[in-house]
């Protein structure tokens, strides 16, 4: 009977599985050619291979008596079917896993971006039929992913709990948290709540959309408690690369969730005060269910750089600075490491003029909100430098990360429309290039030193502190809240491994610990955490104005052509006989240099016209046919020849 029982669930894990590919191979590619607005599942496809990596790797720290059942789950929306694995011990029902002993509703906690990735930050926490949603941010794409301007979460999931939505928390104003919401409004109608500073720069975002702003953003300040259905919601003052950045604590009516945001604790801040520890010892000492802890820095041991020890680097490299102009480039939204510079450039009687839009805005907004000091004559726009000598100028712009269209990188390729660099100019790059922006940011590098200029970076001083807490802060938060459960979050696979290894050396053992892959619904319960759940989760590709209509099938060409490029074959052919009018015309872009390669072309065109020859005659439905064999032999003779596989294409014209 077991024996039955098993084999069916295993024939079904196999069907499913290969329901779910075709179907979304087919759906995609109905996606590029008829629907632009409809939203791709571009990660449906990996989700399924990830959940068994999932159930493997749970396979090997749970107990093994434990059993996995598959469920089918049909999704109204999308008619993709879909497999949910539920966890529970053999004997147990799924009452049991959602109703503790004492009788408290579990807490669910799931990302649906954040883990095992950097960027595109969003969190749910679900519990008695409500949801509160934690950050919605974006992400820049990996290169692989070609033309894609912007990466932000799959919000299908969201469609099926639309009802339960409480509402938006904000943790703070950087773009992998709140670069996504202009996307998430356009579907959820949510109010959202945060700090002045990242319901400002919200705000900014939400300037160029439609969408009425003031009746939704809501500014909390840190320290205070507002009540979203049955979420009690309290925002804790931390430290971070950005003011007003904040930690939540989420009282549910099963436990309470405290989320740290991105964080770090610095005892001697710029422009603000140090983490609020007296609060977070005090929400420990009344119990945590889960602490969700940033993982970002966690393989680096000790504490993080003070923003204040930058300082001290800047006033050095000031001292060096004489007789030249200073160009430094940064985050703007770093408002402390812009207080910093205009403090010097302020003690030094240098004007600063600022380039680069979001660094204009940020600077506006945040001396509108007190959080940068600097008096009215010390700025001055960026056309009148030209009234000003060098040694009197400082120019703070955008482009640290070597973004091809940033004021930086235009001054470096001599397109700045003010700035010209030369020999007079001193470059601080006052940022650590994001992993995958090495390139971009050697390359402005270089250009700028062959212009003259004198270039100090991120390796040569102290000129950036990051923003995110290394072990022995991650220890202090952790021993501070004495969570039940720990959950790593915001990093790879590995910043989470090792947060989890911080957490391990103070006394957690692995049923205390939970990691977690995007999409997975893990319960906590006072009892136990379980992944009980996966869910619809993903990448929604933003391409130009285009959200979720670039799906798998565009992606496949865009790299078919950047790596092979393509070659066209034209035919025109008589519409009665189906011969060819004159000779096949032989089309290629990045495949070969055709004037190198003439012999090969006129094999070609000869395979071409021998495959016309064959199909000609008076039956039309052959046609399609002949296209396909033209695609397929010429392919196949193009790679025998040059190993390369461009993508063919076919125009056989009937005149
Ligand atoms: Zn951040
Ligand atoms: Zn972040």
């Amino acid at each position: 009977m077991y024996m039955y029982v098993y084999i069916i669930i295993i024939w079904r894990d196999i069907y499913l599985k290969e329901n779910v590919y075709s179907k979304i191979n087919l759906e995609s590619i109905k996606t590029e050619e008829t629907d632009a607005s409809s939203v791709t599942k571009i990660t449906s496809k990996k989700n399924s291979v990830s959940k068994r990596k999932t159930s493997v790797r749970r396979n090997k720290t749970d107990a093994a008596k434990e059993a996995i059942s598959i469920v089918p789950v049909q999704d109204k929306k999308t008619n993709v079917k879909r497999r949910a694995v539920r966890r529970s011990n053999t004997n147990s029902v799924r009452n049991k896993e959602t109703a503790s002993s004492n009788d408290l509703p579990t807490v669910q906690v799931i990302s649906l971006g954040g883990l095992e990735e950097i960027g595109k930050n969003m969190t749910l926490i679900r519990c008695s039929g409500q949801v509160l949603i934690i950050d919605c941010g974006m992400a820049f794409p990996d290169d692989d992913l070609l033309g894609i301007d912007v990466v932000i979460p799959d919000f299908s999931y969201l469609e099926n709990i639309k009802d339960e939505i409480v509402g938006l928390a904000l943790t703070h104003g950087h773009e992998d948290h709140i670069g996504g919401i202009p996307f998430l409004l356009e579907k959820f109608n949510i109010p959202i709540y945060g700090t002045a500073l990242t319901i400002g720069l919200v705000k900014n975002k939400l300037e160029e959309t439609a969408i009425d702003s003031d009746k939704i953003l809501h500014v909390v300040k840190a320290g205070q408690t507002i009540q979203l259905g049955e979420f009690s919601i309290e925002f804790i003052h931390t430290n971070h690369s950005i003011p007003d950045s904040v930690a939540l604590c989420i009282t549910t009516p099963g436990g309470r969730i405290v989320h740290t945001g991105d964080f770090k604790i610095d005892y001697t801040p710029v422009v603000e005060e140090t983490a609020d520890l007296r609060r977070f010892a005090e929400i420990g000492k009344q119990g945590v269910l889960a602490l969700l802890c940033d993982s970002t820095n966690a393989e680096r041991p000790g504490n993080s750089v003070s923003e204040s020890v930058v300082g001290a680097s800047f006033e050095a490299l000031f001292s060096r600075t004489e007789g030249k102009r200073v160009i430094i480039a940064t985050f703007a939204s770093n408002v402390q490491r812009i207080q910093q510079i205009v403090d010097f450039a302020e003690h030094h009687k240098r004007k600063i003029a600022v380039s680069g839009r979001s660094m204009i805005n940020t600077v506006a907004l945040a001396k509108e909100l007190g959080y940068l000091h600097y008096s009215e004559d010390t700025l001055i726009a960026i056309e009148e430098i030209n009234r000003y000598k060098p040694d009197e100028l400082v120019i703070i712009t955008t482009g640290s990360q070597g973004e091809p269209m940033s004021a930086l990188a235009r001054m470096a390729a001599g397109t700045h429309r003010q700035v010209s660099i030369s020999k007079q100019d001193m470059i601080i790059i006052s940022a650590t290039p994001i992993p995958g922006n090495e390139k971009t940011v050697t390359g402005v590098i270089n250009s700028l030193l062959k212009l003259g200029s004198d270039v100090v970076y991120e390796s040569m001083y102290e000129i950036h502190a990051s923003g995110h807490a290394c072990q022995n802060e991650i220890k202090l938060i952790l021993s501070l809240i004495r969570p039940r459960y720990f959950m790593p979050v915001h990093g790879e696979y590995k910043h989470l491994l090792r947060n989890a290894a911080v957490a391990k050396q103070l006394g957690y053992d692995d049923k205390r610990i939970v990691l977690a892959e995007i999409g997975d619904v893990v319960s906590f319960s006072d009892q136990h955490v379980k992944i009980t759940d996966k869910v619809e989760s993903g990448k929604t590709l933003v391409d130009g104005i285009g959200v979720g209509d670039v799906g798998v099938a565009v992606l496949r060409d865009r790299q078919h052509l950047a790596s092979d490029g393509m070659v066209l074959i034209v035919c025109s052919i008589d519409q009665n006989d189906g011969k060819l009018i004159s000779e096949p015309d032989i089309i290629s872009r990045g495949f070969v240099y055709m004037k190198d390669s003439e012999e090969l072309i006129k094999q070609v065109k000869d395979i071409a016209s021998g495959i016309v020859d064959k199909y000609s005659g008076n039956d039309r439905r052959r046609r399609s046919e002949l296209k396909n064999e033209l695609r397929s032999e010429i392919g196949n003779y193009l790679y025998s020849k040059t190993k390369r596989n461009p993508m063919i294409l076919t125009l056989v014209t009937e005149i």
